[in-house]
């Protein structure tokens, strides 16, 4: 006996869609994003599955690393937005973890820290994000300490962030490479009147949507997060996206079937009527298996390669779906929520989110299952 509730994750797709991410520039390092337990699929088995293809792997916080490092990951990892206490400096050090630097107070920290070893940094600009990152004007500067710092790895890579990548049309991604590109132009004039030899520092500002739309933004390091899961992250059909495959295909089953009469209602607060008499499937997953509560009715499921409405109120543990037009529709039948055959950019669309909302909100409850 076992619920039939379960995510499915296929990694011979996550691997599919990281040979993409490496075809569409081969000259590249690619880090792949794997915050969030990987975008909900998993961190310790994305990054296992992942770690002969790429030459690091990016987290929101240190935590996130150490518990890959705890796992026996050995490959780099990357700290996105840097030391929150000074404590973190050290251990990174330690454990080879590089950081952010992404303000002034954090640059002093690790000026002052007296790590075991030297730290990999990046230097964080914010050319339009207005998250995290030190000002364009203050990059040459900061940049210049960090390089004179012993306790400092040599290889310092700049990085930006891009907010608008997704929408090809929008061109506040060449303001923000303007920007940049302005703050590159100030550093190599600090060194104009020096005797030390200058050469541009390796960056990395592409994340899965510049990779993609904005060929221009592929530098030394890519990345890539929201790709790798197999979702576009472009607002338009893209050739190389269309090819990405699905990595979680949220699947349940047909747990119970009624036929139920025209101008009955259906679920909680009785929110959806049938028209005419209707045959309704009970399937067994709800938005305590992170199937999201405000999903709409009409949000099609697949039963049997057909899709078919939810109607109704999502509960905790249930779902409720009209499959009078699939005669077919029997107890026990799989049913898939998004993945494969039902693109979860699109499901996220039905209840006004995004890909990444719903996957990273996958809770614990629902299993993991690893197919390769
Ligand atoms: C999350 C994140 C990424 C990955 O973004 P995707 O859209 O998932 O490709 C890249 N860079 C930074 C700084 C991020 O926070």
């Amino acid at each position: 006996m076992a619920r039939p509730t379960k995510a499915i994750i296929d990694l011979s797709a996550l691997q599919h869609n990281c040979q993409l991410v490496k075809n569409l520039c081969p000259q590249s390092k690619n880090m792949a994003i794997i915050k969030a337990d990987a975008y909900g699929h998993g961190a310790i088995a994305v990054a296992r599955a992942l770690e002969d293809m790429v030459h690091g792997f990016g987290v929101a916080y240190i935590e996130e690393a150490l518990a890959l490092r705890k796992a026996g990951i050995t490959t780099s990892i990357h700290v996105l937005e840097g030391a929150i206490t000074t404590d973190e400096i050290d251990l990174a050090a330690e454990e080879n973890i590089s950081l952010a630097v992404t303000n002034q107070e954090q640059k002093l920290a690790i000026l002052a820290a007296q790590p075991v070893k030297p730290l990999q940094v990046w230097l964080s600009v914010d050319t339009g994000m207005r998250r995290l990152g030190i000002y364009p004007d203050e990059m040459a500067k900061m940049f210049n300490q960090l390089k004179a710092c012993d306790h400092v790895q040599d290889e310092l890579v700049i990085t930006t962030h891009f907010a608008c990548a997704d929408d090809v049309g929008n061109d506040f991604t060449s303001e923000q490479m303007r920007r940049l590109n302005g703050a590159l132009e100030q550093l190599r004039s600090t060194y104009c009147d020096s005797a030390r030899e200058f050469t541009d520092p390796p960056l990395s500002l592409a994340n899965s949507a510049a990779l993609l739309a904005w060929p221009n933004t592929r530098a030394e390091w890519n990345r890539p997060g929201i790709m790798l899961y197999g979702a576009s992250p472009l607002l338009t059909p893209h050739k190389i996206a269309d090819q990405l495959r699905p990595v979680m295909t949220l699947t349940s089953a047909i747990i119970a079937l009624r036929d139920v009469p025209a101008g009955e209602t259906v679920g909680y607060a009785a929110t959806w009527r049938t028209k005419a008499q209707s045959r309704i499937a009970t399937v067994a997953i709800g938005y305590g298996d992170g199937y999201p509560l405000q999903m709409p009715s009409g949000t099609p499921v697949l039963i049997n390669g057909q899709r078919c409405p939810i109607v109704g109120r999502v509960s905790m543990d249930m779902i409720t779906v009209d499959v009078s037009l699939l005669s077919s529709a029997a107890l026990g039948d799989e049913v898939v929520l998004w993945g494969r055959g039902l693109p979860v950019e699109d499901i996220a669309q039905c209840v006004g989110s995004i890909s990444y909302e719903l996957l990273t909100r996958m809770p614990l409850r629902t299993p993991r299952q690893y197919i390769t």
